[in-house]
C-alpha cells in the first residue's frame, strides 16, 4: 500500500517553502511508523510537490479538483494533500481538513519563520494526524471513526489535553523537543 503526500506550491513560492517539503517529507517517514504502530498498516511513502502555475486552475482549485486529482493518480493509492486553501466545508474544526476513501486533505500553515519546527509540528503535523485517524479507523471497519477522532481532538482544542510529541529517532519526547506532533490516540 501507498500512502503518497502531496504538497500544494505556488510556482512563485518554490523557493521560499523548499524547508517545509524538506520537513514534509520527514514527517512521511514518521507517519509510516505512526500507522505502524497505532494502526499495524504497512505503507510505502511518497512525498511530491503538485507545483501549481496556471492562474486558470488556481481559481479553480477546490476539494472536487483535488479528487478528481485522486483519481487520475490512482484511486488504490492513499493520496494525501497538504493544501494552501481550505475545503469550503468542513466537518473537522480547528483542521479546515477533509477525508474520503483514500483521500485526505489538510490546510497546511506556512509558518512565520521557515525553521520554525514547532510550528509545523503543532500546527500541521497535527492536523494531519486528525485526518489520518479518521481514513485509516474507517479502513479498520470502525463505525466510530468520525465521533472518536473528534472526541479527543475536542480534548486538545479544549480541555487542554496536549497531543503526543515525538523527536527526530520517533520516540515519545516533550513538547519543546518535538520534531513531531500527533492527536492522543490512547482512546481509539
Ligand atoms: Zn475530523
Amino acid at each position: 500500500m501507498l500512502l503518497n503526500f502531496i504538497f500544494l506550491n505556488k510556482i512563485n513560492d518554490l523557493e521560499r517553502r523548499f524547508a517545509e517539503f524538506d520537513y514534509i517529507k520527514k514527517m512521511g517517514e514518521f507517519y509510516k511508523f505512526w500507522i505502524k504502530k497505532n494502526f499495524s498498516k504497512s505503507f510505502d511513502i511518497q512525498c511530491d510537490q503538485m507545483i501549481v502555475h496556471e492562474r486558470g486552475f488556481l481559481r479553480r482549485l477546490d476539494v472536487d479538483s483535488l479528487l478528481e486529482d485522486h483519481r487520475k493518480r490512482g484511486e488504490e493509492i492513499y493520496h494525501f494533500y497538504l493544501s494552501f486553501f481550505r475545503p469550503l466545508w468542513t466537518d473537522c474544526i480547528g483542521c479546515e481538513g477533509y477525508y474520503a476513501e483514500n483521500f485526505g486533505m489538510v490546510l497546511w500553515d506556512e509558518p512565520d519563520d521557515k525553521n520554525d519546527v514547532s510550528f509545523l509540528a503543532e500546527k500541521n503535523c497535527t492536523k494531519v494526524s486528525h485526518e489520518l485517524a479518521h481514513e485509516l479507523l474507517r479502513q479498520e471497519g470502525n463505525k466510530q471513526y468520525m465521533e472518536l477522532v473528534h472526541d479527543v481532538w475536542d480534548k486538545h482544542l479544549f480541555a487542554s489535553l496536549s497531543y503526543e510529541h515525538y523527536n527526530s529517532n520517533f520516540e515519545k519526547t516533550t513538547q519543546d523537543k518535538a520534531l513531531f506532533s500527533t492527536i492522543n490516540t490512547s482512546e481509539f
